[in-house]
């Protein structure tokens, strides 16, 4: 693929951005506090290097009243100045622009000083906002103004202004949150009053040679949104107010549809921004779920937009666009959508990161250094091509190590063989494609269909062994539980047949994954196609009524599931917080029956005996699947791992003068609340202490 669409450079009349790309705005929590701007420059550079066109920050808001959170980030003095010059002298050195995201949270802010169109608290923050008076939207226009002013003396090539995603611009839009009836309120030509006047303000005291970015959402996904009439009229009034460019913004935040997690089909709301180029001049950025050049350029090519929005994927590979560019797309380290460590650390307060790239946010803290100087490569074994091994193989191997690496499969991946199975989770598959490449490029020696002893590992006098040898699935000690209608959820996601009826034991992450598994017939076409997906949650992108929600169309389970848990309480509380919800949402509509504080009783032919608030009673169910988590495999050194591990935690330890360095990582380390973040972050971090 030429990707030439993707990679072509665009002339805005008044500068030129390089290509097409466009890193979409994310919040790292770095830019909140002015001691992290020196690591944000680095996060910035790195992704400049990368080759992006116009990078976009986190949101900045433009006053105290419209912090996300107590003592968010802002720009609005001279002394803000100073800290935001390291951001853009950042991209600059390395040949990007950048933009600086104007957000004011409205009533989404989580502090005490929140202001909305109305006085309507927001299903997800507990303050409840007061209603911004006339005099006060004016001092809003004019901060607004004030800061992407201070924005452009900072050495920012224009400003983006948070217009979607139910913040308070979208807030006066939509009658859902906008009550008023003065000139801010009621008719369409009143809600857009604030966000036209803003534009224009800012073009006023910004010129005509500064980039505008408007974020526009397409799509409210809530009732009493907008029409797509509606957002057709904004669009043209902004246009004419000055607007550079438009980007899409899909769905509040407060939405029931999910818009980015992995089970959203790829570029599934495309189509709105292909509909608003149609109607305006301008150029429009295309977003959400797009995490590969083939479907950016794909979009392109069709004509769908004019640039492509991917902020996670960027965090996910910083090299994306050069690896595009020198026809290395498949090394690309593909964003997966699982927002585990990037939007879930967010709303943990937390600094963004990424699964698969545990270096995001950390371009100064995680250095892959090139071995050079006084040390000498050094020979390592890594046992277990997991992700936790595939990790430390890889970063080990690119810095200059000889590298074997066993595993006793015949493929690489490790659970995330496994993983790739559940529907809408067949990025994973993505994950395992990026790891072979870097094994390829940095030449590890892969040993497959290999399991190690302790003998092979002592002939081969390595200098350090990692033992990524991850977990064995728990065999929870329940009469019955060896009968012929019990399966694990290895069994089941290896194809194993399965009855109609069937009972789930545990209710983790996996015991979530292997019900919705569970939902769908083999055969069935995966991913969801997108216009199934879009029914299934209700989704109307004519946007003919208000918010573009329509009935969900009715589902049709295969089987009868429950799923259970011994603790009491609502079920998949440990997923994430992003994605959790979806889940749940998933299975409740399918008629999975989610039972907590069960006690398990007997299995037998007759099905699975519980007892539940003093009660017994029988699940007839024909399949009993069992996903009670998971143990450390340590029958690999059991006592030299061990002792590693305890003295060590993790990281280099000698085991003896003569002996290897032992160093144990993943699963095969801690079992509980393993995840793959923590797999391939200390995969990595081993590896680059080595
Ligand atoms: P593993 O992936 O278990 O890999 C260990 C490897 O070691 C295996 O390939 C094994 O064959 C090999 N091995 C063991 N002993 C030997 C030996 N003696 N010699 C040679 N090789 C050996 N995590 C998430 O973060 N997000 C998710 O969405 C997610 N979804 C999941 C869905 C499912 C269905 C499953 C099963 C898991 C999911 N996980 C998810 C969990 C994630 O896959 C694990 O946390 C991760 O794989 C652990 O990595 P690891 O490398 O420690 O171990
Ligand atoms: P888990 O999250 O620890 O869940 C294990 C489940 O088994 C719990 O519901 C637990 O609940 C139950 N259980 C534990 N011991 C039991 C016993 N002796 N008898 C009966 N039930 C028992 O583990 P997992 O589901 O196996 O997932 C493994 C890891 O993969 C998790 O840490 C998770 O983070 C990761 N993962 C993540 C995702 C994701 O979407 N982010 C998806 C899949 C997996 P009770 O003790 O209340 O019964
Ligand atoms: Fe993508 Fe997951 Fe990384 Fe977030 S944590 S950038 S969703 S791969």
């Amino acid at each position: 693929m030429s990707y030439q669409h993707l990679l072509a450079e665009l002339d805005l009349g008044f500068t030129r951005l390089r290509n097409r790309v466009v890193m979409g705005s994310m919040h790292t929590g770095m830019e909140d506090r002015f001691w992290n701007y020196p690591k944000l420059a680095e996060y910035f550079r790195e992704r400049a290097k990368g080759g992006v066109g116009l990078i976009i920050t986190g949101g900045i808001s433009p006053n105290r009243q419209g912090w996300l959170l107590p003592f968010g980030g802002t720009l609005n003095s001279v002394f803000d100045l100073r800290n935001h010059r390291l951001l853009t002298g950042a991209v600059h050195a390395e040949g990007g622009k950048i933009a600086l995201q104007i957000l004011h949270a409205g009533r989404y802010g989580y502090q005490p000083f929140v202001v909305s169109a109305s006085a309507l608290k927001s299903p997800i923050s507990k303050f409840k906002p007061r209603a911004l008076t006339e005099a006060g939207i004016a001092r809003t226009v004019r901060d607004y103004a004030r800061c992407a002013r201070l924005a452009q003396r900072a050495g920012y090539d224009g400003i983006e202004i948070m217009g979607s995603e139910g913040y308070l611009l979208n807030q006066f839009l939509c009658p859902r949150t906008n009550q008023r009836t003065d000139r801010y309120g009621g008719s369409i030509e009143n809600r857009m009053r604030l966000a036209r006047e803003i534009v224009e303000r800012v073009r006023a005291v910004c010129g005509e040679r500064f980039i505008v970015v408007y974020r526009l959402s397409l799509i409210d996904l809530v009732e009493g949104g907008n029409t797509w009439e509606e957002t057709v009229q904004v669009a043209q009034a902004l246009e004419a107010a000055g607007v550079t460019m438009f980007n899409t913004g899909i769905g509040w935040h407060e939405a029931r549809v999910p818009t980015i997690v992995t089970s959203v089909p790829r570029a599934a709301f495309a189509a709105l921004s292909a509909r608003l180029k149609a109607a305006v001049k301008v150029p429009v950025i295309v977003s959400n779920r797009i995490n590969t050049p083939e479907v950016a350029e794909e979009l392109l090519a069709q004509g769908t937009g004019d640039l492509v929005s991917m902020a996670r994927p960027l965090l996910a590979d910083p090299e994306f666009v050069l690896k595009t560019a020198e026809g290395r797309a498949h090394e690309i380290n593909t964003c997966i959508a699982c927002n585990q460590a990037c939007l879930d650390h967010t709303f943990k307060n937390q600094r963004a990161s990424c699964l698969v790239n545990p270096r995001a946010g950390r371009e100064t803290e995680l250095i892959y250094r090139p071995i050079a100087g006084q040390q000498a490569a050094r020979s390592v074994a890594v046992v277990g091509a997991g992700p936790a091994g595939l990790s430390a193989a890889t970063v080990a191997a690119s810095r200059g190590h000889r590298v074997t690496l066993f595993d006793a499969n015949a493929t690489i991946g490790g659970q995330f063989n496994l993983a790739m199975r559940v529907p809408g989770k067949e990025e994973v598959s993505e994950t395992i494609r990026y790891f072979q490449s870097q094994l390829e490029r940095h030449r590890v020696d892969v040993r497959l269909e290999t399991r190690v002893d302790p003998a092979l590992l002592a002939a081969g006098g390595y200098d350090d062994v990692i033992i990524a040898t991850g977990i064995v699935p728990r065999n929870p000690a329940i009469a019955g539980i060896n009968g012929p209608n019990v399966l694990s959820y290895v069994d089941v996601l290896r194809g194993a047949a399965v009855g109609r009826r069937v009972a789930v034991i545990g209710a983790g992450g996996i015991g979530f994954d292997v019900s919705e598994f569970l939902l769908h017939r083999s055969g069935d076409p995966l991913p969801v196609p997108r216009d199934t997906w879009l029914d299934e949650w209700g989704v109307d992108l004519t946007v003919r009524e208000r918010g573009g929600l329509k009935p969900p169309a009715p589902a049709q389970p295969v089987r009868e599931i429950w799923l259970l848990q011994r603790k009491a309480g609502k079920l998949g509380m440990g997923l994430g917080k992003t994605s959790g919800w979806v889940h749940r949402a998933t299975l409740a509509r399918n008629g999975v029956k989610m039972l907590g504080g069960v006690s398990y009783q007997e299995i037998s032919e007759r099905g699975l005996k519980i007892a539940r608030e003093g009660l017994e009673e029988w699940l007839e169910v024909d399949t009993i699947v069992v996903c009670a988590g998971q143990e450390s495999l340590r029958d690999l050194h059991p006592e030299t791992a061990e002792r590693a591990a305890d003295r060590t935690n993790g990281s280099n330890g000698s085991n003896g003068a003569n002996g290897p360095r032992y160093h144990v990582i993943g699963g095969a380390k801690v079992a509980t609340e393993l995840d793959a973040k923590r797999a391939i972050r200390e995969g990595a971090e081993v590896a680059a202490a080595l």
